[in-house]
């Protein structure tokens, strides 16, 4: 049987951003095949990103349907302004022109054709009962048949649940916006218009949750987010309906396997921004699976990922400050949202950009606790609150201890280290 499977060097399933940036890469070096489930260039998702990332990996103009330079949160009475050079894609053309790259570099593209099987042969692995490689790339996102085989891998889950459509506008401004609801520790949602190009936005209840969402009663949210920001009128064009996974896996690796993009959960928990993490991270894939390839071990244990030190902060502040918006009475959302009283401007964008450093984020969280105002709330809450956000916050660094903390928090409530430790 062995003999008869067709053998390359890489087998990637799933032909989203992952899949064609890394074929687009790879092909280069690698004799590759790429297993698509549906055709190539079409999606359900849409794409925001930043120009600077995009160009600076030298990707076109023409690629661009829209531009704006601020984006708006809402959250009760508050409101925060992140500016950035925010671009919109055009999905189907992108990825399009990723498939031309590695077609003309050699890559054989399989449409219509569901990665369905995978078993383990001598020192490879076999894909489908017809084709076999050293290395099998699963970038089928979220419908992932290898994490579905695996689940052991998923650490905890956390999915960002996305109903919407794209709106046809005749007046629309470059106004985009979010607004955040509170409904329990849970229980975040957000209503948001983005204007992804001259006439068209895309209008989307979100919301975070532990499992899936069946997407039962989110119409009618939608109907009534568009009430309270009065939208214009519009044709829904089409609905952009889905769910996309930003859980932590234990590990992205199995043996002569690797998941990267949304297989892999790499959607930032905060921002969900998947196809701009596909962006920072692709070339930094691509090295990777070069060494692997190079050293042609295809063990689980020799094909380790970095801790990527972005992703965690980002999903570790975000745990913090949906504790203190949710549990603590006080909106610090509406903190974040005076961004420049409590954390640098520059600081948010690079939050939300997911390239906030470690150093970055430790002064960013003592500046927060040496606040006035913020030392005024830390006395309103209760023991148990207070004890759960520094335990948080602690995990974030080796200097930020329960101790250092402890030293911050102390004068300001009446908190003891032995509840701390106990
Ligand atoms: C509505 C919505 C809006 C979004 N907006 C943004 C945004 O503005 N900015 C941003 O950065 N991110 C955004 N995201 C997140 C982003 O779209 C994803 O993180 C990104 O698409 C992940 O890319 P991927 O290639 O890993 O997976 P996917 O894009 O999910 O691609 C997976 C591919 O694998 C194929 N496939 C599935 N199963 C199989 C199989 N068994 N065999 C072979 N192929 C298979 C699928 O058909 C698909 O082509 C949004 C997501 C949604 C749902």
């Amino acid at each position: 049987m062995t003999q008869n499977l067709i053998s390359y060097d890489i087998i990637i399933a799933g032909a989203g951003p992952a899949g064609l940036l890394l074929a687009s890469e790879l092909s280069e070096k690698y004799s590759i095949l790429l297993l698509e489930k549906n055709k190539i260039g079409t999606t359900n998702k849409s794409w925001l990103t930043y120009k600077d990332r995009f160009k600076r990996l030298g990707f076109s103009d023409s690629f661009i349907l829209n531009e704006f330079k601020q984006w708006n949160f809402k959250i009760q009475n508050s409101e925060l302004c992140i500016e950035d050079n925010y671009i919109c894609i055009d999905e189907s053309k992108f990825l399009l022109y990723l498939k031309d790259i590695a077609f003309k570099n050699g890559t054989v593209f399989l449409e219509d054709t569901p990665l369905t099987s995978y078993a383990y042969t001598a020192n490879s692995i076999s894909v489908n009962n017809k084709y076999k490689s050293k290395l099998l790339i699963d970038c089928c996102g979220i419908n992932s048949p290898i994490l579905e085989k695996n689940k052991h891998l998923i650490k905890e889950s956390l999915y960002i649940n996305c109903y919407g459509y794209i709106g046809e506008f005749e007046n629309l401004d470059n106004n985009n916006y979010y607004t955040m609801y509170d409904e329990g520790l849970d229980k975040i949602s957000c209503f948001g218009l983005t204007k992804i190009a001259p006439s068209e936005a895309f209008i989307l209840f979100l919301t975070y949750s532990t499992e899936k969402s069946n997407f039962k009663d989110y119409e009618e949210r939608i109907q009534a987010g568009l009430k309270i920001h009065n939208v214009p009128p519009h044709k829904r064009v089409r609905d952009k309906i889905a769910n996309y996974p930003t859980h932590e896996l234990k590990c992205i690796t199995l043996d002569h396997i690797v998941l990267l993009g949304d297989s892999a959960s790499s959607s930032p928990a905060f921002s969900g921004m998947g196809f701009n993490e596909c962006l920072r991270r692709y070339k930094y894939w691509s090295n990777f699976i070069d060494t692997w390839l190079e050293n042609g071990k295809y063990k689980k244990r020799n094909l380790k990922i970095p801790k990527d030190y972005a992703r965690s902060f980002n999903k570790l502040l975000f745990e913090m400050f949906a504790i203190l918006v949710i549990h603590a009475n006080i909106n610090i959302m509406e903190h974040l949202m005076n961004a420049t009283k409590y954390i640098n401007p520059k600081h948010l964008r690079l939050i939300m950009r997911n390239e906030v450093s470690e150093k970055e984020v430790i002064d960013m969280i003592k500046g927060l606790f040496k606040e006035h105002a913020f030392l005024e709330f830390i006395k309103t809450l209760d023991t148990v609150t207070l004890i759960k956000i520094l335990r948080l916050t602690s995990k974030l660094s080796k200097s930020l201890t329960l101790k250092t903390l402890y030293n911050l928090v102390h004068p300001h409530h009446k908190i003891s280290l032995h509840d701390i430790y106990k």
